[in-house]
């Protein structure tokens, strides 16, 4: 949400995409909208940064519960019957105690399905999910980089109903998922890049390519990060309707 924003004319030094939940909700709604359109089944809400500690940086740190509650309402609305919305929790939640913990009761009282912790270590993962605990809706976590066994295993102790990867390429998610195959019993998550900090960018193509491969290893969350548009979700969905028998 946070790059399509910016593709909007969001001036990421001196705003910050959760505020648009405010700002410019029609942009945030029709942003989702497209998304709906393009065939996704799930809605992640705009609140990456919504944590009171990460919207302290502008003196908004107290509106981050309107904010949250006007990013809920907005996916559902648009989510419509028959789909679902989760929480997205950027790590920046983790610079000050309490964060996680007051975000995610303000996203589930507001009526999240599941809250999924993206872009994050293992390590900043674990402070999420122990400070959020084990409530009624399920804990998603997506990493950013490959982890080792004992780093999955703790984040299944932890209570981390699904585990993957986000904010990577394709190719990166399915050689991770790889590894993990069989050694995490959870259902996996692939969310990659349409665009690596590097330039390089991942085309609808090139998601839609990745798909067989991702559910062959066990991958039943599939959607898109950082660079990633409506196009890709139309590709991703695509690629699965003719892959059905993969889940
Ligand atoms: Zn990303």
């Amino acid at each position: 949400m946070g790059t399509r924003l910016i593709a909007q004319g969001l001036e990421i030094a001196t705003d910050d995409p959760a505020f648009w939940n405010l700002s410019r909700p029609e942009t945030v709604c029709e942003t989702h909208r497209l998304d709906i359109a393009a065939g996704a089944d799930v809605l992640v809400t705009n609140t990456f940064g919504a944590n009171r500690a990460w919207l302290s940086r502008f003196d908004r740190g107290e509106e981050s519960v309107e904010i949250n509650r006007r990013a809920v309402s907005m996916a559902r609305a648009e989510a419509g019957p028959g789909r679902f919305v989760l929480g997205s929790i950027g790590p920046a939640a983790a610079d000050s105690a309490g964060s996680y913990r007051d975000q995610a009761k303000i996203l589930i009282d507001a009526g999240v399905d599941g809250l999924l912790l993206e872009t994050h270590t293992a390590a900043r993962a674990v402070v999420g999910l122990a400070e959020i605990g084990r409530g009624p809706i399920p804990l998603l976590v997506g990493l950013f980089r490959l982890e080792s066994l004992a780093e999955w295993s703790s984040l299944v102790e932890s209570g981390a109903d699904v585990v993957g990867w986000n904010c990577i390429s394709p190719s990166s998610c399915r050689t991770f998922a790889e590894a993990a195959r069989g050694l995490i019993d959870r259902p996996l998550l692939a969310k990659p890049s349409g665009a690596d900090p590097n330039g390089r960018s991942n085309s609808p193509r090139s998601f839609a390519m990745a798909v067989p491969g991702l559910l062959r290893l066990g991958v039943r969350l599939i959607g898109g990060c950082c660079g990633s548009t409506e196009a890709h979700v139309a590709a991703m969905r695509s690629a699965l309707d003719t892959n059905r028998e993969l889940w």
